[in-house]
């Protein structure tokens, strides 16, 4: 049997770190439909052009195109042994094709490991999250003790909020900006749809008596904690 997580909560929550732990710590692959549709970026086919267009506006990617690339990431080898899932499902219609996708395999899920974080923090970590030039080290405008230097620098149409140009200390290179993140609408509707369509799921797994309740205020190293003692309680159950 693999071993089958889902990370679930707001944008901000730290998934992505969390899922690196988990992926050290257990040796599966993190899998977040997120990052698999923003390296489709390059690709300038009508499919690819409409899926950055879709994320640009924090809208969500039809389930039928969100499936298929998942299944897709899956079925690559080093996914035989279980996954961790950040940022899938995001409604109840994608939960029930994890279900049945995984029992076709003779699989099932382990656990769901809900990050909880008060949506007005979740907005400052998305809003002020930057990364170093190669993508490797997150950082955040609105922390003091990260190493960057940045500021805020005029829109070139004069719009609210500005841009935010920063500089890594350490290597001076210039920091890099999600743009879903630099558009403070587009974080605000994902909220939004999170609040709408996600958080349902919430009580679906509950009902299955997989959920574990996080609180991702901590900080990032007892969040960690919390997660382990989750997943090895949930191993000790299968
Ligand atoms: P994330 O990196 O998880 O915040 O996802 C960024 C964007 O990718 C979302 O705002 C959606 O446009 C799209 N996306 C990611 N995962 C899904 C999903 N499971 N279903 C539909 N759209 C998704």
């Amino acid at each position: 049997m693999g071993l089958y997580l889902i990370l679930m909560g707001v944008q901000g929550a730290g998934k992505g770190v969390q899922a690196n732990f988990i992926r050290q710590e257990y040796g599966i692959p993190h899998i977040s439909t997120g990052d698999l549709f923003r390296a489709m970026r390059t690709r300038e086919d009508e499919l690819a052009r409409k899926i950055q267009e879709t994320m640009k506006a924090g809208l969500l990617i039809s389930d039928e195109t969100t499936n298929e690339v998942l299944q897709d990431r899956l079925e690559q080898p080093d996914a035989k042994n279980g996954v961790i899932f950040d940022g899938y499902p995001r409604n109840a219609a994608q939960a029930k094709w994890l279900d049945e996708y995984l029992a076709s395999k003779n699989e099932s899920l382990n656990s769901v490991l809900l990050l909880n974080l008060d949506v007005y923090t979740a907005f400052r970590r998305a809003f002020g999250r930057v990364s170093s030039a190669d993508g490797s080290k997150i950082y955040n405008i609105f922390s003091t003790t990260d190493p960057i230097e940045w500021k805020y620098e005029d829109h070139p149409e004069g719009k609210f909020p500005p841009r935010v140009a920063g500089t890594e200390k350490e290597t001076g290179k210039a920091l890099v900006r999600r743009a879903d993140d630099a558009n403070a609408g587009a974080i605000i509707r994902r909220i939004d749809t999170y609040l709408e369509t996600t958080r349902p799921l919430i009580e679906y797994y509950r009902g299955k008596g997989l959920l574990t309740e996080i609180d991702a205020e901590q900080p990032i190293e007892d969040v960690s904690r919390a997660i382990k003692a989750s997943i090895e309680k949930s191993k000790a159950r299968s």
